[in-house]
């Protein structure tokens, strides 16, 4: 049923209202019980995901603890499929409710080629906007709005800013709270690492210990350990879970080495939080490859944990055997687990995923929009993602609204493989920019407007060309690749949040693509 409409906001209020209809009816619900539900309605339905909206934390915790049966076993009698609410905290809708729409989405006018084309000279695109702030161009910059909005104005314009992936991290586990099972769209590329994490998640997969899932970057893994870590908590409050990455493990292990001789009590103090723990969660373990010593102690803590029964699950971008710089006794303690892996998701799925990020987003974009970005991204969920900021960011700088013509614009000026960018003309560019020098990029200096621009040029380096981690740290003097790892994390996140940095990336991709556009043409 919830596959039957196109519209997933249509079919959401169908599936919701028969689902109250349901447990409004259900005796074994008190009329407490049945409070929780008043002012909840639905956002949207993506594949086997419903995207409930309820007014505070209170609620959504009642409907996922007291509540999670009923609700599930009526939504599966209303959809005849096991469904996976996703909650948002959002304010109750007016006491009018919003006419249900009908069942059948209005047809949208198809355009010829011709029309397209012409739509699409028509719409600002970043670019445009770029040249008429930025680069005095005399190209003539057809409708870009006069009174261009401010970047305030834009964050609180509709579309803006982009909530889902700000990344919220739980002080104590390191959970980002916002990575949960409800948030993650399965699809036949992931089913199988999501049951198995959700059976870790709730304490009956005892023998998948450890649980590996490798696979591809942006495909879901860390999504899916933050997931585990976020379930385990609601189980059972009471857990000792810890998230780490393998830049963090290291960090605090070596910190604890080069305190060793002001404090003896370092080491043991390293080797009680990571002993302590019941769930124990580590990512991107390949970048422990080589690292003798820090592997020796992830060793003794992996066997303290494993033979205590704790749960561990590690995630790598290849399968455990063909880890880099691992002893066979490590790689064969992850063998004894269970080893899952996560692929590049399908069309359907990554049509469900952008619907899914659309909605917690409050964008609303055309489903021609979401095919279109689908169809071109497909090997990665953090670019569909990337692609669908990017798109909504344009529409809301230059108040328009979304449609197929500025997308595809867009997805142009930012995804165009065939311009080739140097890194060296990335660090000069954002030099430029930033009124810094180029060795200001790649040099050591941690002033703060320094390391911003250092942090914007390895993310761009990243984007534009095809350097690996390693060889971008040796293009900015030397770093340690999980330093651009970190300096890239900090840039796309930065972008979700915070507008300036946005703006530096936005701006700065133009100029390089604009940059080397010129200097194609005057080489013709
Ligand atoms: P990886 O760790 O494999 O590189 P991530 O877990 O960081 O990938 O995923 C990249 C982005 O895509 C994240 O924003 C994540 O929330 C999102 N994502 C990945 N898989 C899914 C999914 N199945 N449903 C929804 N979002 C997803
Ligand atoms: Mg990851």
């Amino acid at each position: 049923m919830a596959a039957e409409s196109n519209d997933p906001v249509t079919e959401a209020n169908h599936i919701w209202s028969d689902t109250l209809t349901l447990l409004k009816h259900n005796s074994s619900l008190t009329p407490r019980d049945k409070g929780w539900l008043e002012g909840v309605y639905p956002e949207g339905v993506f594949g086997t995901t419903i995207v409930l909206c309820v007014e505070n934390a209170g609620t959504r915790q009642a409907l996922e603890n007291e509540l999670r049966h009923p609700l599930l076993d009526a939504m599966k009698m209303v959809t005849g499929q096991d469904m996976t609410p996703a909650f948002k905290i959002a304010p109750r809708r007016g006491p009018a409710p919003a006419p249900a729409p009908s069942r059948k989405p209005a047809p949208q006018p198809q355009r010829n080629r011709a029309e397209r084309a012409a739509a699409a000279a028509e719409s600002p695109t970043i670019a445009d906007l770029g040249k008429e702030q930025r680069f005095g161009s005399n190209a003539p910059v057809p409708k870009v709005p006069s009174t261009m909005p401010t970047p305030i104005d834009v964050a609180t314009s509709a579309g803006y800013p982009m909530s889902r992936n700000k990344v919220a991290r739980d002080p104590e586990t390191h959970l980002n709270k916002n990575a949960t099972f409800d948030t993650f769209v399965p699809g036949d590329s992931n089913r199988f690492a999501r049951t198995v994490a959700l059976a870790v998640a709730e304490g009956s997969g005892r023998d998948f210990n450890p649980l590996c899932i490798y696979g591809g970057s942006g495909l879901g893994k860390t999504h899916l350990l933050n997931a585990i870590g976020n379930y385990a908590l609601v189980k059972d409050p009471g857990l000792k879970v810890r998230y780490v990455n393998s830049e963090e493990f290291t960090n605090e292990f070596i910190e604890a080495l080069q305190n060793t001789t002001q404090n003896q009590g370092q080491i043991a103090e390293f080797n009680r939080r990571y002993r302590e723990v019941d769930v124990l969660l580590i990512d991107d373990i390949q970048f422990l490859g080589g690292k003798e010593a820090t592997l020796e102690q992830f060793f003794h803590t992996f066997n303290a944990l494993h033979q205590a029964n704790k749960r561990i699950v590690i995630a790598s971008d290849v399968a455990p055997k063909n880890l880099k710089g691992f002893e066979a006794r490590l790689i064969s303690r992850f063998d004894s687990g269970l080893t899952v892996d996560v692929k590049p998701p399908d069309l359907e799925t990554r049509i469900a995923i952008l619907r899914m990020m659309a909605s917690m987003n409050h964008s609303n974009i055309p489903n021609d929009v979401l095919d279109l970005i689908a169809e071109r991204f497909t090997e990665n969920i953090r670019e569909l993602e990337g692609a669908l900021t990017r798109v909504t960011a344009v529409a809301s700088l230059s108040n328009q609204p979304v449609t197929r013509a500025m997308a595809e614009q867009t997805l142009q000026d930012f995804f165009t493989t065939d311009v080739e960018v140097k890194p060296t003309d990335i660090i000069s560019q954002v030099a430029r920019y930033f009124h810094l020098t180029f060795e200001d990029i790649t040099g050591k200096s941690r002033m703060k407007n320094i390391a911003i621009a250092r942090q914007v040029a390895m993310y761009l380096t990243r984007e534009m060309t095809s350097l690996s981690l390693v060889d971008i740290g040796k293009v900015f003097g030397g770093k340690d690749h999980t330093t651009v790892m970190h300096a890239c994390d900090r840039i796309s996140n930065g972008m979700q949040d915070r507008q300036e940095i946005y703006n530096y990336v936005m701006e700065l991709t133009v100029r390089l693509k604009q940059g080397n556009t010129d200097f194609k043409q005057k080489q013709q």
